[in-house]
């Protein structure tokens, strides 16, 4: 039996995070800069930070971001635009130490349920304990959820038919077997995502062969791993923080124009995309049906390939990709809908995750147990009827960081008019002028529908049409209009207090 007290002490904190990864370390480096004396606690169910990239461990992980952007706004990034887990890592390691976070992160603390109660306008949390098997209790005014998006103990892996009849090994690549030799075998590696576009080229030396088997192909952009402006600004001998900054402004502005082209003129971007893989991958290669997808680009998130070095692979013979369906595992590998079959060793299914909202933990409010699904977002960060409560939820089509830092500032904000106003809690409701508003699902699938979100639709709370009511995955939008929300607005419900709506109407709202 969990060894559990009830008498046990429960420890109070203004604010609890959930989660050190990127979103979580940030969180807590905005507290101390911008609410100065406000007592807060990070609680991570795994071992050490870095979530993301302390989580997925296959050969070669790296960001598919550059980390000018991907990296906090107020930390320089000083090397190679696209990173290693462990740079990314360590870049991590140099922001807790030089703001001396250590001391706010407690590790091994699993979060199972959370229960807010009106009557005290607190939240009380309990986790499990991964090193000691101990439930411990927690009590915050306010919750700052940087718990990411996916299941960090398991990946998602379709169940195919015939797969327990398959002799070989199956692995998914975010629980890669540390004692995993692919030296000399055959590997099939199942999606042609950023996982695997990262995992082939990892291991192509080493396999006999690997081969990519994608049902439907991917768009990449290779290019340089080298930042043409950031190394001339070093040359010149500009101090880091102003590089960060300028080269952060370049980048931020090429994609801007990017996405945008990628919206207005799809046939001539997807022209270049394929022009792209073309000067990597030789003249002689048919791009149609492995490297030409159906979809306009954007809808999924575009796969960097670092110096081409995926298709250097495809060059050189010792990765290949096939693009069909799968009908069945067999003892020796996978039968395909063509009818060809393909061998393997190794079957990797680089299939992407189980998406979980708000990382597993129990919700309830005032005794009710909270379907997230019920609720309508404000901007993606809270959501109606739960108090005193954010959750980071960062952009497709540009680094999630630059989406943390913005939700920080945000938080930060709203805790200090709190403070000001002397209000207890504060929840986000749908005003009158939103009584007709259409209410739709999280994400409309025509601007970005890949499986793992598809999959999740249900479990997500809704959006509106108007700007306040969605997540609208557009930075440039959203740097400019976060600083600028009225704390005041009608759509935050404060209490206790006599001149406002209370929570209870705002959560039946
Ligand atoms: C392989 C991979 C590559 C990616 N590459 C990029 C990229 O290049 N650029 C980009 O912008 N995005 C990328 N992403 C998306 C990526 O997840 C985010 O960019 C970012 O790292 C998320 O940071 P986070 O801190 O919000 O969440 P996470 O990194 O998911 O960290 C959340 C942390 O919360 C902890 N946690 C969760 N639930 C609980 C609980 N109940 N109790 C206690 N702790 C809990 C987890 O253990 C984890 O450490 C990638 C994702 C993956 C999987």
């Amino acid at each position: 039996m969990t060894p559990r007290a009830p008498e046990a002490k429960t420890e109070h904190f203004d604010v609890l995070i959930v989660g050190a990864g990127i979103s979580g370390v940030g969180g807590a480096y905005h507290l101390t800069q911008q609410c100065p004396g406000t007592s807060f606690v990070v609680l991570e169910s795994q071992a050490s930070f870095g979530g993301t990239w302390l989580t997925h461990r296959y050969p070669g992980i790296r960001s598919d971001s550059d980390l000018y952007t991907f990296g906090y706004r107020f930390k320089p990034w000083t090397g190679k635009p696209i990173a290693q887990a462990h740079e990314i890592r360590d870049y991590m390691a140099e922001v807790i130490a030089e703001n001396d976070l250590a001391r706010h992160i407690r590790y091994h603390h699993k979060i199972t349920n959370a229960a807010w109660s009106s009557a005290d306008n607190r939240w009380t949390i309990e986790a499990t304990r991964g090193d000691t098997g101990e439930t411990v209790r927690f009590s915050a005014n306010f919750l700052w959820m940087c718990q990411g998006y996916y299941r960090h103990n398991e990946g998602y892996t379709p169940s195919w038919p015939g797969m327990a009849d398959y002799k070989g090994r199956i692995v998914h690549p975010q629980t890669w077997p540390e004692d995993l030799d692919y030296t000399g075998k055959t590997m099939l590696v199942i999606g042609s995502g950023a996982t695997a576009a990262t995992l082939i080229p990892a291991v192509a030396d080493k396999v006999a062969h690997v081969t990519m088997l994608q049902r439907s192909p991917t768009y990449f952009i290779p290019a340089r791993n080298a930042n043409d402006l950031a190394d001339t600004l070093r040359q010149l001998q500009i101090d880091e923080t102003w590089i960060h900054e300028i080269v952060r402004r370049k980048i931020l502005h090429d994609q801007a124009v990017f996405t945008r082209r990628a919206f207005n003129e799809p046939e001539t971007v997807k022209k270049e995309l394929l022009a792209g893989v073309r000067a990597y991958i030789g003249p002689d290669y048919k791009l149609d049906p492995d490297f030409t997808p159906s979809y306009r680009p954007w809808r999924q998130r575009i796969a960097f390939v670092p110096d081409g070095d995926l298709f250097r692979g495809i060059r050189a013979g010792k990765a290949s990709v096939v693009t069909d369906e799968i009908e069945r595992f067999t003892e020796t590998g996978i039968l395909l809908k063509s009818g060809k079959t393909l061998e393997a060793d190794i079957i990797v299914t680089a299939t992407g995750f189980n998406m979980n909202a708000l990382g597993d933990i129990a919700f309830s409010i005032d005794g009710k147990p909270l379907d997230f699904a019920d609720t309508v977002t404000y901007r993606g960060m809270m959501f109606t009827g739960i108090p005193n409560m954010v959750w980071v939820f960062g952009y497709f089509r540009a680094s999630w960081t630059l989406r943390a830092d913005l939700v920080a500032d945000f938080v930060c904000r709203l805790l200090n008019h709190m403070k000001t106003r002397q209000a207890k809690r504060v929840a986000v409701a749908l005003r009158p002028q939103d009584n007709d508003m259409p209410i739709l699902p999280w994400i409309d699938p025509e601007n970005f529908n890949p499986g793992y979100l598809m999959r999740a639709m249900h479990l997500l709370p809704k959006r509106g049409d108007k700007p306040e009511w969605q997540h609208n995955q557009d930075y440039w939008n959203e740097k400019d209009q976060f600083p600028a929300i009225d704390l005041d607005d009608a759509a935050f419900v404060y209490g206790p207090s006599a001149d406002r709506r209370d929570l209870s109407r705002a959560a039946a709202d």
